[in-house]
């Protein structure tokens, strides 16, 4: 039988019975797949770093499916990301990363640009950048690779350039409207133009250049406001850890 070989992170991990694991993994090559782990009868090995959520593994699996699983063989750590797992918000925002890809992502579908932006987006978590502005980027990103949000600089109802002005963000058309289009969407959303140039300017920079873009309070929260409506319009249920999050204030 053939055996591959990539490298995924964890996104859940349950147990199966009394000696196996069940755990879902976003991988490089053959996108988000579910995989059992037979034979975990120790309680050691039950909590290796390597089936531990987010962790990054080097991972070799069957490639015939069992009812719908493939059989994990080999699941080795390559990256723990210590530094997010020591500090209690940066968790947060790893855990709700993992829970938001593994909410708009259906099973092998192979994914390059997604599983790049998990990994760049753990870790920058893991350097001293904003955990809030990471989360930021991550969202922003997000919906332009699913196609969510394929430009802010041109208006999503008849396309003509967006420049230096104030819109309205409509969650259904998947970007802003001039003036002249705000009757295509009576329920889109306010934006500044500080907003529109903050989401364009982290369209276009590398990923860590991101985190430098100086931007006021206001067009911070409101960026926030805006990406949680739109990710909740694309998401079946609420993210529960960014409620969470919410609900703490971190
Ligand atoms: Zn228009």
């Amino acid at each position: 039988m053939a055996i591959q070989k990539t490298a995924g992170f964890i996104l859940k991990k349950r147990e199966l019975r009394e000696t196996s694991l069940v755990l879902i993994i976003y991988t490089r090559d053959f996108g988000k797949i579910r995989t059992v782990v037979k034979g975990v009868r120790s309680p050691e090995n039950l909590f290796r770093s390597s089936y531990e959520l987010f962790a990054l593994d080097e991972v070799v699996f069957y490639e015939k499916k069992k009812k719908d699983f493939f059989t994990l063989s080999q699941c080795e750590l390559v990256d723990f990301f210590p530094r997010i797992r020591a500090d209690f918000e940066r968790l947060l925002y790893a855990l709700y990363f993992i829970e938001t890809l593994d909410a708009v992502t259906v099973f092998d579908d192979a994914n390059k640009a997604l599983y790049e932006l998990l990994q760049n987006s753990l870790s920058l978590l893991s350097t001293k950048a904003s955990a809030k502005r990471t989360a930021r980027i991550f969202e922003v990103r997000l919906l332009n690779i699913l196609g969510f949000m394929p430009t802010v600089n041109a208006c999503a109802g008849c396309g003509s350039r967006i420049a230096n002005s104030s819109g309205r963000f409509s969650f259904s058309l998947g970007g802003v409207l001039c003036k002249g289009c705000f009757e295509k969407d009576r329920r889109a959303s306010s934006i500044t133009a500080g907003t529109i140039n903050f989401i364009s300017k982290i369209l276009e920079l590398p990923h860590e250049k991101a985190t430098r873009i100086k931007v006021s309070n206001a067009v911070g929260r409101e960026l926030e406001r805006i990406l949680k409506n739109f990710l909740r319009y694309h998401m079946d249920t609420k993210s529960k850890t960014l409620n969470f999050i919410e609900k703490i204030g971190v």
